[in-house]
């Protein structure tokens, strides 16, 4: 399974982003954003990684842990934090630095690709 396809949770069948399951009609559009949600803040990460700024990349990644449950993330949060970031007692939701993500039923609903 690439980036660009996603699996059923009702059925299992694999298939390309979508709002509605190919096999069972399930509706996964709630899926798909945060998988697109996911893939911004990645972009986000690496950005911030780039700038060396580990407070902001801390940030995204406790937004991205938000909508993503990779245990990569949890090493990478954990490598961030240890090289600079906030203490793990203040996080950037916790002291308002960033909200937490938000991923609302009425969010666009066209499909990426
Ligand atoms: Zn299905």
């Amino acid at each position: 399974m690439s980036i660009k396809e996603c699996r059923c949770p009702t059925c299992g069948a694999v298939q390309s982003w979508r709002d509605e399951c190919r096999r069972c009609g399930t509706d996964i559009s709630l899926l798909r954003r945060l998988a697109d949600e996911s893939r911004r803040l990645q972009g986000e990460l690496l950005d911030a990684l780039s700038d060396n700024d580990l407070s902001k990349a801390q940030c995204v990644m406790e937004r991205l842990l938000a909508v993503s449950t990779d245990p990569l993330y949890e090493l990478l949060h954990g490598f961030i934090r240890h090289r600079g970031g906030f203490p793990a007692a203040q996080s950037c939701v916790a002291t308002g630095t960033f909200a937490p993500v938000t991923i609302k039923a009425s969010e666009s609903n066209s499909v990426s690709s």
